[in-house]
């Protein structure tokens, strides 16, 4: 603590007081007595002793005719440009020490929109914080935004703001996608990023006779996958939500011999409603009707030892990499060697996301999407997996290989795997004939379409192949 720092050397960082803050401070300041008075916290900006804390209470100590005040010294990393852009402000409106507030004091309302108002606005356009996003806080994020194939509005708003926020012009494409395309210092070869957004869902099939919902699903899995999941009833009639749990009808082992046995299918498998109904006029009464969609509790937990477990990893892991990729390339002025459309596609689980807005100048088109785990596999979670070939057929050869050469020349951890259930939106995109040459690699994904697992390790690994793919050279 510096003591006893003179009053008038101060150069406030605020253009306006609160009448009510005054008279606060007023009620209990005695200035014979400066013992349990709480030091002004200042900053040196710039060769200039600023006051970061403590307006209202300098105000009142010169008002009473102290000279001189004890200060603290701001140790703490504050955001220092905001508070420089509030100082010089201040100093605009002719303020340069204390006693030049005695013309801007306002009743508390005034002062909350003039002052606190201003400054929120002023943070939130210039200083926001928001941009220290980094992969996992985009996965948690993107994870917890429900997005059934079909039902996708919300995630990719957040996209479009995201990367306006960042300084990107996103173009939202007719069936819902988001282009996002950066300059390249080549604009005659493109390149195309892709992952998709849509995930696994449901919508409302029938209203039973009980009240209780059978299902169709939305994308590729079983039945088994989502047993005793809650869930989520986005009811189109009135825009509000309706909590659920997917179960079988013949759940309970103490009325239904064949509980464990019975087929987990469409006309088992049913949603019980959080809600007090037990006829299908009363499950109409809340507005739920055929066609609503279901979303699934996504659980996304990141263990303290990197492992990251929720539904939706397939594909939300691949898109929050290219997000944090494009906050990266805008904050460090990274100019990429190519133009390069990242494309958020909103139809791969249903075979045809990314087949479509590719630019007439592309010739490279890579998918990022999850790596297949299991028998015969050896994608695991700690690596990146580049796929060779899937249920479409190989990959491009030299492209794969590409990507192989730049694992091996820069240490990152790579698996080549063979994923013979998939298809990705490149080969979508191949089979809606573009002329392209096209990869798929993505982080391993363990228990895919269940509940799904990967590891941090896995999450780097892919994130540093997709970077250094960005900014390598073309195969000829
Ligand atoms: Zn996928």
């Amino acid at each position: 603590m510096l003591e006893k720092f003179s009053i008038l050397d101060l150069q406030p960082s605020q253009f306006y007081l609160s009448e009510t803050k005054l008279q606060a401070v007023r009620a209990w300041f005695d200035p014979q007595d400066l013992t349990n008075f709480d030091p002004i916290s200042i900053k040196q900006l710039d060769g200039e002793w600023i006051v970061v804390d403590g307006h209202s209470r300098l105000f009142v100590a010169y008002q009473e005719g102290l000279t001189h005040l004890p200060v603290v010294l701001e140790e703490e990393d504050w955001n220092w440009d905001f508070y420089r852009f509030c100082t010089e402000a201040t100093k605009a409106k002719g303020i340069s020490t204390i006693a030049d507030l005695w013309t801007h004091i306002l009743p508390q309302e005034a002062y909350e929109t003039d002052w606190i108002g201003w400054c929120q606005t002023v943070h939130d356009q210039h200083f926001s914080k928001r941009s220290t996003m980094n992969t996992i806080d985009y996965i948690t994020k993107l994870t917890t935004t429900p997005s059934p194939t079909g039902f996708t509005k919300e995630i990719m708003d957040y996209v479009v703001t995201e990367t306006q926020n960042m300084g990107y012009a996103p173009i939202k494409t007719p069936k819902g996608g988001v282009l996002v395309t950066v300059k390249g210092q080549n604009d005659n070869q493109h390149r195309f990023i892709t992952a998709h957004l849509d995930t696994l869902g449901a919508m409302v099939r029938a209203i039973k006779p009980d009240g209780r919902l059978k299902m169709d699903l939305v994308g590729g899995f079983v039945y088994n996958a989502i047993e005793g999941e809650n869930c989520t009833i986005h009811v189109a009639k009135t825009g509000k939500t309706i909590s659920g749990t997917m179960l079988m009808h013949q759940t309970s082992v103490h009325v239904y011999r064949d509980a464990g046995t019975a087929e987990r299918n469409q006309a088992n498998m049913e949603v019980r409603l959080d809600e007090r109904v037990t006829s299908a006029e009363e499950t109409r009464a809340l507005g739920i009707e055929v066609g609503d969609f279901i979303s699934f509790d996504p659980r996304t937990l990141v263990t303290e030892n990197g492992f990251i477990k929720s539904r939706h990893l397939d594909d939300k892991v691949s898109a929050a990499i290219m997000l944090h990729l494009l906050k990266i390339y805008q904050e460090e002025g990274i100019e990429l060697p190519y133009t390069t459309h990242f494309y958020f596609s909103n139809n791969e689980e249903i075979g045809y996301g990314g087949n479509s807005n590719i630019d007439a100048k592309v010739v490279e088109y890579l998918a990022v999407d999850m790596g297949a785990m299991g028998d015969d596999q050896q994608t695991d979670e700690y690596t990146v997996s580049i796929c060779v070939k899937d249920g479409s057929g190989p990959y491009h050869y030299e492209l794969r290989q590409h990507l192989v050469a730049l694992c091996e020349s820069k240490g990152i951890p790579y698996k080549l795997d063979i994923y013979p259930y998939y298809g990705s939106d490149a080969s979508a995109a191949m089979r809606a004939g573009a002329d392209v040459r096209h990869a798929l690699l993505g982080a391993g994904i363990e228990s895919s379409h269940s509940y799904e697992r990967t590891h941090v390790d896995s999450v780097d690994a892919t994130e540093r192949l997709v970077d250094a793919y960005l900014r390598s050279g073309m195969i000829e």
